[in-house]
């Protein structure tokens, strides 16, 4: 190819064609295989990755039948993911970590070691997560894919006992975190992800990054697609209603009281000036239906009548159990039976249309 053109009464240098790079953290000296994705090429072991990935297998296979480039004697295959999910993936394909030590029940002390490159109970890096999901999804690697859903489900779960559990640190915070988590729920088919991040994109995150887009640590922003900005809208709506209409409806409404009221003059002045509290607290805030501790029971027990207390909050708990299992509704989500079911499915699913 020429190097230079002549234009008009000059010469211009024409741009070189981009040369494919090496990763940095992925190049085994006796790898056998080379990968390339976005310009960047990956050296590692053939059987490794064929061994554990149908997906792999069979397009080694192909891959032998018609020929390919070949560098350092490898063959080079031509991927489309991107360069930073295949790093993370294929490290976590190929450092797997170890311990070395010594029973002595009950115990097992450790003598040495080496950290793998995911350990699901350390690793609390979101990309590197999010990354082998999505590939270990694509190329249907299950004890990857597995560990980092069950990761991520640990944050996202589907019962209200894992939601009250959850530490929401476990993972690095990121404001646009429940929208690259819907994103991926929807790319990897995980489904059952998707009623606790919409519940968080609905009720924590601003509305303008509903409607606009969030930004993340990298200087992107992730915008949700137009349906589920709908039903992040919509889920908005029938929270903020069913916490004055149904989990706070022992102050704004009228609920049966086991025994009877002792003392209802001064109870329901207690609970007027408690609903006055939680408007001006509405007010200012998303209605956080799920979040613990945000109602000072211990006030309100002092405020009113024992058997108001006691059945105010049998209500709320009660209320609260049925609001959960409404939640996937509320974004027009199936429910967590058939959404547990689906994330059942996604290897099943997988394993039917990889070639054999
Ligand atoms: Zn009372």
């Amino acid at each position: 190819m020429e190097c230079t053109q002549l234009i008009g009464s000059s010469f211009r240098v024409a741009p070189q064609p981009r040369l494919p790079i090496r990763s940095e953290q992925v190049w085994f000296g006796d790898g056998t295989i080379v990968l390339e994705t976005e310009m960047v090429q990956f050296k590692v072991y053939q059987g490794t990755l064929a061994a554990n990935s149908p997906i792999f297998h069979a397009m080694f296979s192909a891959c032998q039948e018609d020929g390919s480039d070949m560098i350092e004697n490898c063959p080079v295959i031509h991927l489309h993911d991107t360069a930073v999910d295949l790093m993370h993936f294929l490290q976590a394909m190929h450092i797997l970590g170890y311990a070395i030590g010594s029973f002595t029940r009950p115990h097992f002390d450790i003598l040495a070691s080496s950290p793998s490159y995911y350990d699901c109970k350390t690793t609390d890096d979101f990309n590197k997560i999010a990354g082998i999901l999505r590939l270990s999804t694509k190329y249907d690697v299950e004890h990857l894919r597995r560990r980092t859903f069950e990761q991520l489900a640990f944050l996202y779960p589907t019962t209200l006992e894992q939601w009250d559990q959850r530490v929401e640190d476990a993972i690095k915070v990121f404001e646009a975190r429940p929208f690259v988590v819907v994103k991926l729920a929807r790319e990897t088919g995980h489904l059952s992800l998707l009623p606790a991040a919409m519940y968080l994109c609905a009720t924590r995150a601003d509305i303008n990054h509903v409607l606009d887009g969030a930004p993340c640590p990298d200087g992107y922003t992730i915008e949700l697609d137009w349906e589920d900005k709908r039903a992040c809208l919509h889920g908005r709506e029938t929270l903020a209603s069913a916490v004055r209409t149904r989990l706070f409806k022992f102050i704004t409404g009228t609920i049966e009281i086991h025994g009877h009221c002792t003392s209802a003059p001064h109870c329901e002045i207690a609970k007027y000036r408690t609903v006055r509290r939680l408007e001006v607290a509405l007010s200012h805030t998303t209605p956080a239906v799920f979040s613990t501790a945000r109602f000072t029971w211990p006030n309100y027990r002092q405020d009113v009548c024992k058997n108001c207390a006691a059945s105010a909050e049998a209500h709320f708990d009660s209320e609260r159990v049925r609001l959960w299992e409404e939640l996937p509704s509320f974004f027009g989500l199936p429910s967590w039976e058939d959404l547990r079911k689906a994330d059942d499915l996604v290897l099943t699913t997988r394993s039917d249309i990889s070639p054999k």
